[in-house]
């Protein structure tokens, strides 16, 4: 008998009877939004355990949140004034589907754009104030979203306030091509005429941050949190271990690596998010 004989070690499956049994067998009646995976540890976590906040109880990953559940859990309550709504895209590429799409998702997520822009106050400190969502198209940076941060950075910079801002983006849009490349300046400039006038800026890196909002304001921060086991990168994982053909470590890219290599100053968990950006800002100057 040869070393590497199969004899009698392997049982046949029959493909058929397989398939009779599965169409038998009871499917359990599950529901599908009663469990969570958590995208960091991988455990499978009953929903309502994750409370409002949403951080998981495994391994303290804190989940991706809409802009109007973040408004809730950070701010005054009463304290928001929203401001620059109701800006449209004048689609520059005349990309096919892409006024469609924003309507689609203006309907599912409520916003009118991937960032909300506005006044709020956090224990009684005001400021100006940039939350950005993920559900929206990935918040992809588009013409829209600079314009919205660039006119909160001008109004900031007159009125004399603090800016925060809550990113999360994929990168650029690119239904608008190099017309949301060109925000990377545009808000980069306001940026620097707010720091000029020495005014604080505070950026809070959330899961994801990408791209070119990595690549331009979200790295500009006076001061840089980031929210536990948040991805925060310019190119993808894969893109630069294809490029530099070396394997990266299990952590990269992941907010506890940056911190540990100077890219963030902090990281703060949402449940002490508020007191943390309150006492920045008023540290720094705020009213
Ligand atoms: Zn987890």
């Amino acid at each position: 008998m040869g070393l590497f004989s199969k004899k009698d070690k392997y049982i046949r499956i029959n493909p058929n009877r397989s398939v009779v049994r599965k169409t038998e067998a009871p499917q359990p009646d599950v529901p599908d939004d009663l469990f969570a995976k958590c995208p960091a540890c991988k455990h499978t976590i009953y929903k309502k355990d994750l409370g409002v906040i949403k951080i998981c109880p495994k391994c303290s990953y804190n989940f991706r949140i809409s802009a109007q559940d973040r408004l809730a859990i950070t701010v005054d309550e009463g304290s928001f004034v929203e401001l620059f709504k109701g800006i449209e895209t004048t689609d520059p590429l005349k990309f096919p589907g892409y006024k469609a799409k924003l309507v689609q998702t203006r309907e599912k997520t409520g916003l009118d754009e991937a960032v909300i822009t506005g006044l709020a106050e956090m224990n009684g400190v005001k400021m100006a104030l940039a939350i950005m969502d993920s559900n929206f198209i990935m918040a992809s940076m588009g013409t829209v979203v600079g314009e919205k941060l660039t006119r909160l950075f001008e109004y900031a910079t007159e009125e004399k306030l603090a800016v925060v801002i809550f990113t999360a983006s994929g990168g650029a849009r690119m239904q608008e091509g190099i017309m949301s490349l060109m925000q990377m300046a545009k808000v980069s400039a306001a940026v620097k005429r707010h720091s000029n006038a020495g005014l604080f800026y505070l950026t809070v890196l959330t899961d994801p941050t990408t791209g070119g909002v990595t690549a331009s304001f979200a790295m500009l921060g006076d001061v840089i949190i980031a929210e536990p086991q948040s991805l925060i990168g310019f190119a993808g994982r894969r893109v630069i271990e294809t490029t530099v053909r070396e394997n990266l470590p299990d952590d990269f890219q992941k907010a506890e690596f940056l911190l540990e290599h100077g890219f963030v100053d902090a990281i703060v968990k949402r449940t002490e998010m508020k007191d943390t950006i309150a006492k920045l800002v008023a540290f720094h100057g705020g009213v």
